[in-house]
């Protein structure tokens, strides 16, 4: 029987751990917190977006070796995973999986209980110190100065590990906060503390075409031509800046310093702007550049725009020209980016150990043999919507399951009890898109 240690018990470790005790490894989780799952009630605001129905490995840093990860674990494995494991989830917006009872803390049982019916120990209050090789074995030396032995190590410990936990010849990429608030220059949008809206948002990287977009009033062809990053979602004002979905999928993709565009009205193409605009001041000859503006977006909002537009909120609009400037800059409301605003926001951290030096199917080390990484450890991370948890998942099985020497059908196995399970959540109205990989690499629909 092997003997394993699961260097922290968050998403992937507790993941890590099940895979590799139902493998028949004798598996000890050590949490340096009070408890394991701590990380996991956090996410989702308490609900705990665990995945996602349309999980792609675009959606990631390191796309090559998630995709080769998800080869061998496919992303309706993981659902068949949480259905053997007896959670029942559905699907929400944009593909959002949630567990059905809205609690974080469901996600948390599901995952100890099949822990404990798989054997494992939580060790609690336990932070490891080092990993080192000893003669063909692993040896983790522990804050409080004791040490063990074990066949195998997975390293899960989170978001920017510690260095020197791991032997120094396995590359390290420097870590910084992402899925932030951003902080940007507050002149423009003074007073709209706390306001929400739905925007596209999307950055510099083009902005000269696109300024050229405006001067032949709209080229839709050279405002097509954009190929930079944009995001979509909720933006909330803040005094420092700016937050929401869309900023923290952004912030993956900004550099102070960059102008990040707002785009008001994403559903409408530029000209669409210009026309609808144009035909409420035809019809509203006496209303001022703030009230035409005000039936469109939120009132604080409106008045933001016509000053950056440079008219008086107050007077009417008589020219086309200030209809266009209007337009314009209800697409492309600029702000400069200073930076992440706070780094104990953000919920992930980019970098940590370079995945040049792992196997993307097991997660083992490539000069290290028998010592494993999973979870956010790696230099993986993606948008919000259940993409990160769901690599946390991912990892953490590929990781266990090779840790304790088993096969992936070992690992998640296939059994009467997922059917039910699946039954289960298809009984109570949850869309899981639930697949069975069978052994000969095909897969059936249940
Ligand atoms: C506020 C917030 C909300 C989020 N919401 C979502 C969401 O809804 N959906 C989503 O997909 N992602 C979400 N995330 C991201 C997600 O939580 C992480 O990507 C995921 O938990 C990473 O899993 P992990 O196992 O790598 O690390 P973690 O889950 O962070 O677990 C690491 C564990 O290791 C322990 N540890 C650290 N060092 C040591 C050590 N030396 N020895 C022993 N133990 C150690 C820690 O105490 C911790 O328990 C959110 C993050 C935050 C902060």
């Amino acid at each position: 029987m092997k003997k394993v240690a699961v260097l922290g018990g968050g998403a992937s470790g507790l993941a890590a751990a099940i895979a590799a005790g139902r493998c028949g490894a004798d598996v000890t989780v050590f949490e340096a917190s009070d408890r394991v799952g701590k990380p996991i009630l956090a996410t989702g605001n308490g609900r705990c977006n665990f995945s996602n129905a349309d999980i792609m490995s675009s959606d990631y840093n390191r796309p090559d070796f998630v995709q080769a990860a998800m080869n061998m674990l496919p992303p309706e494995d993981v659902l068949l995973f949480f259905a053997d494991a007896g959670l029942l989830f559905r699907q929400e917006d944009e593909g959002r999986m949630y567990p059905y009872s809205n609690k974080a803390n469901t996600v948390v049982d599901v995952l100890r209980m099949c822990a404990a019916e798989a054997g494992v120990v939580e060790q609690c209050g336990v932070a490891a110190k080092s990993v080192e090789e000893a003669g063909g074995r692993w040896r983790v030396l522990f804050e409080d100065g004791t040490c063990d032995e074990f066949d195998s190590v997975i390293v899960a410990v989170g978001g920017g590990p510690a260095k020197g936990l791991v032997p120094s010849d396995i590359r390290y990429k420097k870590t910084h906060p992402v899925l932030a608030p951003l902080k940007t220059d507050t002149k423009a949008i003074k007073g709209l503390n706390g306001t929400r809206v739905k925007a596209r948002l999307y950055l510099d990287d083009d902005g000269k075409v696109l300024s050229e977009a405006w001067m032949d009033v709209v080229d839709p062809e050279v405002e097509q031509a954009y190929q930079g990053p944009e995001t979509y979602g909720e933006v909330l004002f803040r005094e420092y800046g700016i937050s929401g979905i869309a900023v923290f999928d952004l912030s993956r993709m900004v550099q102070p310093g960059n102008t990040v565009y707002i785009d008001f009205l994403p559903d409408m193409d530029p000209q669409e702007k210009v026309d609808y605009i144009y035909g409420q001041v035809m019809t509203h000859p006496n209303r001022t550049a703030a009230q035409i503006m005000s039936g469109i977006l939120p009132s604080n909002v409106a008045r933001a725009i016509v000053v950056a537009a440079g008219l008086n909120p107050d007077d009417v609009i008589l020219a086309e020209q200030e209809v266009v400037v209007l337009a314009m800059v209800s697409e492309s409301f600029s702000l400069e980016v200073k930076g992440v605003a706070n780094p104990k926001q953000a919920q992930v951290t980019r970098g940590g150990y370079n995945v040049k030096d792992f196997d993307p199917s097991t997660m083992e080390c490539l000069s290290h043999a028998g010592l494993y990484a999973a979870g956010e450890a790696l230099d993986i991370d993606a948008r919000c919507g259940g993409y990160n948890l769901h690599w946390a998942w991912t990892s953490g099985i590929l990781a266990g399951v090779a840790a304790a020497g088993g096969s992936m059908l070992d690992g998640v196995p296939l059994s009467d009890v997922m059917a039910s399970a699946m039954a289960g959540n298809a009984a109570a109205g949850a869309e899981t898109g639930v697949y069975v990989s069978l052994p000969d690499g095909s897969q059936r629909e249940d």
